[in-house]
């Protein structure tokens, strides 16, 4: 069989030449039983010949399949790893660019319009990609999914190779974003890419594929439909995130999330809450940043289980004080959209409504929400928000002004409290950026809406607000975060 798949045209040319002398021979001696043998020998040699035929066709069949993907026809992650395997042990020193593309939201158009056509666009965008990169000499295959790899040909110096990449790359992405038209649904995709150089000096191959997995989810993560080429300092942030990512598991059993508590303070001077900012310190790695870890959470879903903790740790909070006689208008937590979107969050929030809060709790729960470009379902949102309004839950939109806010989705969202975002605040010594919080500002009173001002740090910037008619303000200007202990004694000595 071995001899059959490569050489077919061997394996024939053997029997013949076996067979034929044997025959002749047979024929030549001119007996009756040789005449029979004569016979049989040609019959064995169609036989052979024709198994030798049949095997072939099959292996070659067999090993197409093994090798290529049966939907796009492409060759597969075995045959892209092989070719790239090869590539690396040739003995001339050259370099070659490994593009990863990762299809944008494509799981979208599959669960929305259906898998046939979700197929069909596959097969188109595979075809597109497979004419340029024949164009441009390069192999094409399909790890799997929406997953497709790219590897070139070779180039001498690596300059050269990583130009070359990243003008391909530019062109592959230019035909996957044209239009598509497929059973009378216009249809647009983007993609996500990631580069690296791959070199034949080097000894394992899955390592360019996976620094290539590394620049494609930084370009997913900076926004998608973009090109990222690998470099020392990406592996570096790439592996910090997944080693945070691994002890972020254990924080909440190891006892390391703490909470702080930054008050607010209305235009009189009066504190009327606080917001609970969480912490961590971890003893490998010390302390770390709410706004490293808690993007790292929502992203791999440890948010749900780490919102939880926050959310009864704060509940705990109330009615210690509320025991104590701290007495605040409000408190207010910062909830992901991830965590509450989550179909256990709002059975979780009545549970420990009951558990911890009284009837006749004076102070008012908020529940601070950031608009994501992920809030595609605003339906549902405001469904949660009603639910949660109904047992006395407030919500704040946070850092507003920044990212996605647009003010039909501050009229559809039923809000009580806008924050301003503190990028604002920092500038406001500015005409311009001062105009702009005052448009905030009056935005927010049209909606007849509470308005907060965070990272006030300066007296000027206070007054300034107090002139803009900015109701509450919070930041370093009062006090830092701080822990619970420490915002009891700041309330004490207030108050
Ligand atoms: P944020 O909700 O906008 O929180 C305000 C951030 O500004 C906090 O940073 C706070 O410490 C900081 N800050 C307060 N006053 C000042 C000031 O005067 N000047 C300056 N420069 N900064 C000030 P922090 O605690 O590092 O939190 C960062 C972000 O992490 C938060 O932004 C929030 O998005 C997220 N986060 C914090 N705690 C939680 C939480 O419990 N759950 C969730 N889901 N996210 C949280
Ligand atoms: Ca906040
Ligand atoms: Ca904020």
């Amino acid at each position: 069989s071995t001899v059959l798949a490569s050489q077919k045209n061997l394996v024939i040319s053997i029997v013949i030449t076996l067979m034929l002398p044997i025959s002749t021979y047979l024929i030549l001696v001119g007996e009756v039983y040789s005449y029979i043998l004569a016979f049989f020998t040609v019959v064995l040699s169609s036989v052979l010949l024709y198994a030798a035929r049949n095997t072939h066709n099959y292996l070659v069949k067999s090993r197409y399949q093994a090798y290529h993907d049966y939907l796009t026809k492409l060759g597969n992650r075995r045959y892209f790893l092989e070719i790239l395997d090869s590539f690396i042990h040739t003995q001339d020193r050259g370099y070659a660019y490994l593009l990863l593309i990762d299809l944008d939201h494509f799981k979208t158009i599959n669960d929305t319009l259906g898998h046939d056509i979700g197929d069909k666009l596959l097969q188109e965008v595979s075809l597109r990609m497979e004419k340029l990169s024949v164009a441009f000499n390069n192999t094409i295959a399909r790890l799997g999914g929406d997953e497709f790899c790219v590897f070139s040909n070779e180039y001498e110096t690596k300059e050269e190779c990583l130009e070359q990449g990243e003008l391909f790359a530019e062109k592959l992405l230019c035909v996957i974003k044209n239009s598509y038209y497929i059973d009378g649904n216009s249809l647009y995709i983007s993609a996500s890419i990631g580069i690296s150089i791959a070199h034949t000096d080097d000894i394992d191959s899955t390592r360019y594929l996976k620094e290539a997995d590394m620049a494609m989810y930084e370009a997913k993560h900076s926004g998608r439909d973009g090109i990222i080429i690998f470099n020392e300092a990406l592996s570096l942030v790439v592996n910090q995130k997944l080693n945070i990512e691994r002890l972020l598991h254990f924080a909440i059993k190891d006892e390391e999330i703490t909470l702080n508590y930054q008050p607010q303070v209305e235009h009189n001077g009066k504190m009327i809450g606080c917001e609970v900012l969480v912490r961590w310190k971890n003893k490998e790695i010390g302390q770390i940043g709410p706004d490293v870890f808690i993007p790292i959470a929502e992203a791999t879903g440890y948010i749900v289980e780490l919102g939880a903790y926050i959310l009864e740790e704060s509940f705990k909070t109330i009615q210690e004080w509320s025991q104590k006689g701290i007495c605040l208008q409000q408190l207010s937590i910062n909830i992901s959209m991830r965590q509450l979107m989550h179909q256990d969050f709002i059975p979780l929030v009545k549970s420990l409504l009951k558990e911890y809060i009284d009837d006749d709790c004076k102070m008012e729960i908020i529940f601070e929400i950031t608009e994501t470009s992920t809030t595609e379902d605003l339906t549902h949102l405001i469904a949660i928000i009603d639910k949660l309004k109904k047992h006395n839950i407030s919500f704040s939109m946070d850092d507003f002004g920044t990212g996605y806010s647009s003010l039909s989705y501050l009229r559809s969202i039923p809000i009580k409290e806008l924050k301003i975002d503190q990028s604002f605040i920092a500038n406001i010594q500015d005409k311009q950026q001062a105009s702009l919080v005052k448009t905030i500002i009056d935005i927010s009173k049209n909606f007849g809406l509470v308005t907060v001002a965070e990272g006030v740090e300066y007296e000027y910037q206070r007054d300034i607000l107090k002139d803009l008619d900015c109701d509450v303000c919070q930041g370093y200007l009062f006090s830092k975060p701080l822990s619970k202990t420490d915002f009891e004694s700041f309330y004490n000595s207030y108050m």
